[in-house]
Parts: C-alpha cells; structure tokens; sequence
C-alpha cells in the first residue's frame, strides 16, 4: 500500500474541525502528533477482538494478544532497522527510555572523575537524567555548544569528548530549533574516546528514514505520540551486549528468569526491560502508525516537511519585527521553527493566534538551559508534519501579521 500526501488529510478526522470560526490549522506536531484513522482502528480492534494480557496466558485471546505485541515490535525493528526484535524494547516513551539507560548503564559504568557529555540544545528529558547521574557518581557534566546560527558546534565536540567521557548523549533533532544533529558523526568521536553515544531519536524518528545500524548509536530513544501513535507508548533501542549486561530497570512480573526467596534471575531480552504489563494496545496502534508512515514513505515526509520550511523559513525571516532562531539553512531543518514577535511575549503570540485558528506552542519547550543560552526565557513554536501544507504556512503568515496589528493598534483589519 502506498499512501499519497495530497489526499492523507481524510485519515486525520481531529483536523477537519473550527478553532474559534476559523479553520484549524494544527502547528503543535513536535508537542504531539494527530492520529489518523488507521490507528484509531487498530487500538478499537484490539480492544473489541484480542485483548488480553501478554505471554501469561495460554488460551487463544492470550496468544493473540501476545502475537499482536510482538508482531509490534517487529513493525518498529524493520523500521529503524535495528538487527534484531530483542533489541527494541518498549517503554512509555523517550524520558522513560532515556532514564531507563541512565539508571542502568549509567549507574553502572559511570564512575567519580568521569565525564558525560551533552548538547546545550537538549530537551530536559536528555538532560536532568545525565545531569543527575553525574551528582550521584560525582562525575563532570559537559555542554557541547552551538554555532551562530544554532547548529551543533563539532569541533566544540572533538574538544569536550575526551579519554575521560563514558557517556555522550545528544538529541538527533532539536524540538525548539528544529535542527538536525550529526549523530553518526557524534558517535564515532564517542567510540574512537571508548564512549557510548546515546541518541534521544523524540524529534527524528517521525520525521525521517532512521537507521540505527547505520548510524552506530549505542541507545536511541523514541516515542509513540509524536509518530501518529498512543501517548505512553515508546521505544528505546540498544545494542544487545550493552542490553545484556546491564541491570534491570524496574522488578516485578514478567522480567524475570526465576524467583527464589533471596535472589532471583532475569529473563532474556528484552523482557529484562518490560516489568509489569506492558501498553499492550499502545504497542499495537505504534506498529500502525509504523504501517502508516511506510506506506507513506520516510524519505516522501521528510521531503514534505522540507519544501514547507524551504518556502516558509525565508519568509518568516524577512518578515518586520519576527526573530527565528535556529539554523536559517532549510536543508538542516526538521519541520520545528521557533520564533519571537518583537515586544510580544509568545504566550500573548500563541493565543492571538489561536483567535485566528492556528494551533502553536509557545514556551521554553523543555530546555531551559537553551533558553538561557540564547538570552531568551521562551518562544514561540510551529512545526509541521506530513498532513500540513504550504497553505498551512501561510495561514500561519496571515495570523502574525493580524496579530502584530492587533497589538500595534488594537484591531484587526477586516479582510
Ligand atoms: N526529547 C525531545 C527532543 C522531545 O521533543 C521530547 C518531547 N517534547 C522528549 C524528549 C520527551 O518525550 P516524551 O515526553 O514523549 O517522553
């Protein structure tokens, strides 16, 4: 099945609605995504003909259930191409995959005097966690920082990823900026140092092709919601000797080998990893949204993606009294701008434009220590995903000149 870009926006019923009389124009794609009919369908079917919990069981709803859960994970595995099932794991989402590897890896293998390294631009899910382990184990916590136009700075990172860092850990795209990270390359300077390279995949993985193998990342971390799936549904991936020999994350039910009353032993991968009952159906709607964005094809969205931020970017640029930050090079772009209103805070930007039917965020996004770092405390934000259009950008363009004369003048002219 091959999905055409030019008639999907059928599958997407929450977008055929009004927002304040006006026609919703939904520009929140990095919060999360909208979900189309396809995997609507498959958490109802689940639920109406399958449901039961996984691998306990051995009646027929049990074994369906379990086959529908793992045939998940293969959907995922295929996608990112990672070598194997069992080195696709299941979490709630990225922050829970990246605390997973934090917690286990890191407790483990990160010592007093150790280095970790991050990018200033992470968003506080691939942050606090590091920035946690380095208290706890009195290890240095390290910045890589940003060119002028907020790209990532490489040669800060030859220079910061030293003999002494054990961990470096870096978005593949930023979610305020919308820049994308050269990740493979951060994970050959990681290894040649006897580093692992940790990528937070959030940003990435709904809008290009990923292939894990590829770019030798040691972990990557992903979540449903923002790929067209359920929230608390997500993917961390490793690879198999790290996952082996680290500890588990969580005890209970299902991860385990055998119980005796003062010890235990762990099952194999990945149930090591899935303690409890899992998001059985959450799996299932992420493997249809992964059926759903093949038939789609990554290369077609991110070109998609791509031609919007190519027509809008310079537009939004030259537009009076508009800062973008951020990369001004469309072909380093994910479909993620952020930008202020000069004199407007973007809480005023956001819901002016709300008025106007467009759906943005506005805020620190998560990342702070960003924020700082570009002398700002927040901005507004748009980003786009396979369902918007150019027509989209320029109802976007529309609103924020109705909103700069709404509040130069207190009105709006009438059109
Ligand atoms: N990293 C990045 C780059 C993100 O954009 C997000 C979500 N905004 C996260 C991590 C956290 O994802 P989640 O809230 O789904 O765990």
């Amino acid at each position: 099945m091959v999905k055409n870009l030019n008639n999907l926006r059928a599958d997407f019923p929450v977008l055929d609605q009004t927002v304040n009389d006006e026609a919703l124009v939904y520009l929140d794609n990095a919060a999360t995504a909208q979900r189309p009919n396809q995997v609507i369908a498959a958490l109802t079917h689940f639920y109406q003909t399958d449901n039961a919990n996984v691998h306990r069981g051995v009646h027929s709803l049990a074994e369906r259930a379990t086959a529908d859960y793992e045939q998940a994970r293969r959907k995922v595995q295929t996608f990112i191409n990672a070598a194997e099932p069992e080195t696709v794991i299941f979490t709630k989402g990225t922050t829970d995959g990246l605390n997973l590897v934090a917690s286990t890896y890191g407790e483990q293998n990160v010592a007093a005097g150790d280095e970790i390294v991050i990018s200033i631009m992470e968003h506080h899910s691939n942050l606090i966690p590091w920035q946690q382990l380095a208290h706890r184990k009195n290890a240095t916590l390290k910045y890589i920082n940003l060119t002028a136009d907020g790209q990532l700075d490489l040669d800060d990172a030859q220079a910061k990823i030293t003999d002494r860092t054990k961990i470096v850990a870096v978005a593949h795209a930023s979610n305020v900026m919308g820049t994308i990270n050269p990740i493979k390359e951060l994970a050959r300077i990681a290894h040649n140092h006897g580093a692992i390279f940790v990528g937070d995949g959030a940003q990435a993985v709904p809008h290009m092709a990923v292939d894990v193998q590829d770019l030798d990342v040691d972990f990557y971390a992903f979540s449903g919601h923002k790929m067209m799936g359920p929230t608390g549904i997500g993917v961390l991936y490793g690879k198999r000797a790290l996952l082996e020999a680290m500890p588990p994350y969580q005890f209970g039910g299902e991860m385990i080998g055998f119980v005796h009353q003062f010890d235990s032993t762990w099952a194999e991968l990945p149930y090591k990893f899935e303690a409890g009952t899992q998001n059985i159906a959450g799996a299932v709607g992420l493997g249809a949204a992964v059926d759903y964005l093949t038939a789609v094809g990554m290369p077609t969205v991110q070109a998609h993606e791509h031609e919007i931020v190519n027509y809008l970017l310079p537009k939004l640029t030259e537009m009076p009294g508009v800062t973008v930050y951020g990369p001004q090079d469309p072909a380093n772009h994910t479909g993620v701008i952020a930008f202020n209103l000069d004199g407007l805070h973007p809480h005023d930007v956001a819901t002016a434009l709300d008025m106007e039917g467009v759906a943005v965020r506005a805020g620190h996004h998560c990342a702070q220590p960003l924020m700082t770092y570009l002398g700002l405390t927040a901005t507004a934000r748009a980003s786009f995903y396979l369902y918007n259009s150019v027509a989209d950008a320029d109802q976007l363009l529309v609103a924020l000149t109705e909103t700069k004369e709404f509040f130069n003048h207190g009105t709006v002219e009438t059109k």
